[in-house]
């Protein structure tokens, strides 16, 4: 019997890479002069896994390892101004408009006429993280909202464990094998994994194929159908 469905929401319920795309594209024009795109865009994602265990996920840490990484390819010499336009860039993502997903407020919406708690597990910046939810316009659809630094098992059963819910009752749906389907396996849980159009370098995984309680689809519109099939 499954009492909770948990949503990721980073290109899950709402676009996010594709910010980080266009700022690394932007990246890769304004230091042209001192290396090649290819080797701009590998050296900025390596510096930004290596920070990771210091600013965590999000647009702010993106944007130091941004400057971090001018620094060090142009020797010291990358102008103030395209400092300045990485900060300006930051902040402009993170007042950009949260953009859902096809058919996301309608998946929502349904899966709490269930009557099960509805969870929104996300992982940044808690400010960022509570803004972007709130320009969502689907905050009101949650019971519950957990925003952590990470996501791996033990998140997992944290989360759950406060709410009083069993993992074994519990289906993760997401865009990330790495942090919504396996660590949610691991846990007890069931996962659903929604992928996105494209994945961060750091969130590769390979899928849990032939797993009993994994499950994959290609819309949110075939949400419900699993659901169905799992309960
Ligand atoms: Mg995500």
């Amino acid at each position: 019997m499954i009492t909770a469905i948990a949503f990721d929401g980073d290109d899950t319920l709402w676009h996010n890479e594709p910010l980080f795309w266009a700022s690394t594209q932007r990246f890769q024009e304004l230091l042209a002069p001192y290396s090649d795109p290819a080797a701009l865009a590998e050296r900025l994602t390596a510096t930004e896994i290596a920070n990771l265990g210091l600013f965590g996920y999000g647009i702010k840490g993106f944007v130091l390892s941004m400057i971090e990484t001018a620094i060090q390819v142009s020797g010291g010499q990358v102008p103030n101004g395209v400092i300045q336009e990485f900060l300006d860039r930051g902040k402009h993502m993170l007042a950009h408009p949260v953009h859902l997903l096809d058919g996301v407020a309608e998946a929502v919406a349904a899966v709490r006429a269930r009557g099960v708690t509805v969870m929104l597990i996300t992982k940044g910046d808690l400010f960022d993280q509570e803004s972007k939810l709130a320009r969502s316009g689907l905050a009101e659809l949650f019971d519950v909202v957990e925003i952590v630094s990470e996501k791996d098992a033990g998140t997992y059963k944290r989360v759950l464990a406060r709410q009083g819910i069993a993992p074994e009752q519990t289906v993760m749906v997401g865009n990330s094998v790495r942090s919504d389907v396996l660590p949610m396996l691991e846990s007890g849980g069931w996962a659903v994994h929604l992928p996105y159009a494209s994945t961060w370098v750091h969130e590769h995984a390979d899928a849990p194929t032939g797993h009993a309680r994994y499950r994959r689809i290609g819309g949110m519109a075939e949400l419900a159908g699993v659901l169905d099939a799992i309960a």
